[in-house]
C-alpha cells in the first residue's frame, strides 16, 4: 500500500511539475514511508524527487529508529554526523533538482526552510500541502478500515462517559478518566474536551477547575491516534437535569446534525453539508450561536482537507472521510456539540460513530 502511495506522490509530482517533495517529521513522514521522526532542533528530512530514489536524511544518533521504522523499505538512509552540515548535506542530494520548483511540507520548521532557501538560491517554492492533500483527502480500503476501527474505540469510550460525569467533581478529574480509557484502544491521547455549564459555551475549552453541578450541560469532546489513523466525537451530557431551554436546543441541533449528514454523497460541493446544518440551526433563531464551520477531513491528522465550509465548492468525493459537528453556543450558560465522522461512500455516505446522539443523562 505504501509503495502504491510513494508512486502516486512522485506521479502528482511530475503532473505539478515540481522536481522534488521535502518532508521533515510530519503525519505526511508517517504517510508516505511509515516514519513516525521526533521533531528535533536536528535535521530530519525526506526527499521525495519526481523520478528516482528516494532519501531519508537522518542524524546518526536516529538512524537506528528510522530503521526500525521500516522506511528504509522505500528510501535510502543517509545519517549525517554531529560535526556535518545537514543542509549541504540536502543540496548536494538534490543535485539539478535544487535549481528547480521545490515543495516543501507545511509543518517544517522554519529555521530549517530558511537555512534550505539560502543554500538554494536558484530554487522555486511552494508549500508541501498542495501536492499532500491529493494523495491524503481519498482514503484507501485500509485507511478506511483503520478509521471505522478508531471510530469504534472512541464509541466505546463514550459509553463510558455517563459514569464519569458525577456532581462534585472537576472536569479536570474527569478528563483524567477519559485520557486513561482513550489509552486503553488508541495509541496517542490527542485532546480531552470537557466543558461544563458555562465553560461549555467556549468550542475549545479543554478542562479546568470547574465542579460538575446538578443541571449542568457537559460537551466532551475526545479522540485519539490508534494503529496512525484519528479519532474524533462529541457527545452532550446532563449533570442530573438539563438547565432551563437546553433541551430545545438539543433538539434542533439534533435536527441539523441529521440534516448535515444525510447531505453527504458523492458529487456534492462541501460547502452544502455546511449549509444543511446551518439552515435549520438559523431557522431555530441560534444562527448566530453557530461561530464555526461545521467539520473538517480526518485521517493521519486530527483536522485536514476536506473543510466543510461555505466557500468551498469542491465536490465530496467517495472516500474522503470528515466531521460533521454543528455546534450551538450560548455564552455564559451553555454549549452543546454533536459530532461524528463520516466516510464518503460511492452512493451516499457511513457514520463511523454509533453512539446514541441524544443528550444523555450522567450518573
Ligand atoms: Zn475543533
Ligand atoms: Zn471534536
Ligand atoms: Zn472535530
Amino acid at each position: 500500500m505504501i509503495e502504491e502511495r510513494t508512486r502516486r506522490t512522485q506521479q502528482v509530482l511530475r503532473e505539478q511539475e515540481v522536481a522534488a517533495l521535502l518532508v521533515g517529521p510530519s503525519a505526511d513522514l508517517r504517510y508516505l514511508v511509515g516514519y513516525d521522526a521526533l521533531p528535533l532542533e536536528r535535521l530530519t528530512l525526506l526527499i521525495v524527487p519526481a523520478e528516482g530514489e528516494l532519501r531519508l536524511v537522518v542524524p546518526e544518533l536516529e538512524a537506528a529508529r528510522a530503521e526500525a521504522s521500516g522506511a528504509t523499505r522505500l528510501a535510502e538512509l543517509v545519517p549525517w554526523g554531529e560535526t556535518d552540515d545537514p543542509i549541504a548535506l540536502v543540496a548536494t542530494l538534490l543535485g539539478p533538482a535544487g535549481a528547480g520548483r521545490l515543495a516543501v511540507q507545511d509543518r517544517l520548521w522554519t529555521s530549517f526552510t530558511l537555512a534550505l532557501q539560502g543554500a538554494l538560491p536558484d530554487a522555486s517554492w511552494r508549500p508541501g500541502s498542495r501536492v499532500m492533500r491529493e494523495l491524503r483527502v481519498v482514503k484507501d480500503e485500509e485507511e478506511r478500515r483503520l478509521l471505522r476501527e478508531v471510530g469504534q474505540a472512541i464509541d466505546r469510550v463514550h459509553a463510558q462517559v455517563p459514569a464519569l460525569l458525577r456532581p462534585g467533581r472537576t472536569e479536570r478529574e474527569v478528563g483524567r478518566d477519559i485520557a486513561e480509557l482513550i489509552l486503553e484502544d488508541h495509541d496517542v491521547v490527542n485532546f480531552v474536551i470537557v466543558g461544563s455549564g458555562p465553560n461549555g459555551a467556549s468550542p475549545h475549552h479543554e478542562t479546568g477547575e470547574r465542579v460538575l453541578q446538578p443541571g449542568d450541560a457537559v460537551v466532551v469532546d475526545i479522540g485519539g491516534t490508534r494503529q496512525g489513523y484519528c479519532s474524533d466525537c462529541t457527545r452532550n451530557y446532563l449533570v442530573e437535569h438539563a438547565p432551563a431551554g437546553y433541551e430545545e436546543l438539543h433538539r434542533v441541533l439534533e435536527a441539523a446534525q441529521d440534516a448535515a449528514v444525510a447531505a453527504v454523497r458523492p458529487g456534492v460541493p462541501a460547502e452544502s453539508i455546511d449549509a444543511a446544518a446551518r439552515e435549520l440551526i438559523a431557522a431555530a433563531g441560534y444562527g448566530e450561536r453557530f461561530v464555526h464551520r461545521t467539520g473538517h477531513g480526518i485521517g493521519v491528522e486530527e483536522h485536514e482537507e476536506p473543510w466543510i465550509v461555505a466557500g468551498n465548492t469542491e465536490p465530496l468525493v467517495a472516500g474522503m472521510a470528515f466531521s460533521v459537528e454543528p455546534g450551538i453556543y450560548v455564552p455564559d450558560r451553555y454549549g452543546a456539540r454533536i459530532e461524528d465522522i463520516v466516510l464518503v461512500t460511492d452512493t451516499g455516505v457511513e457514520r463511523l460513530n454509533h453512539r446514541p446522539r441524544a443528550a444523555l443523562t450522567a450518573g
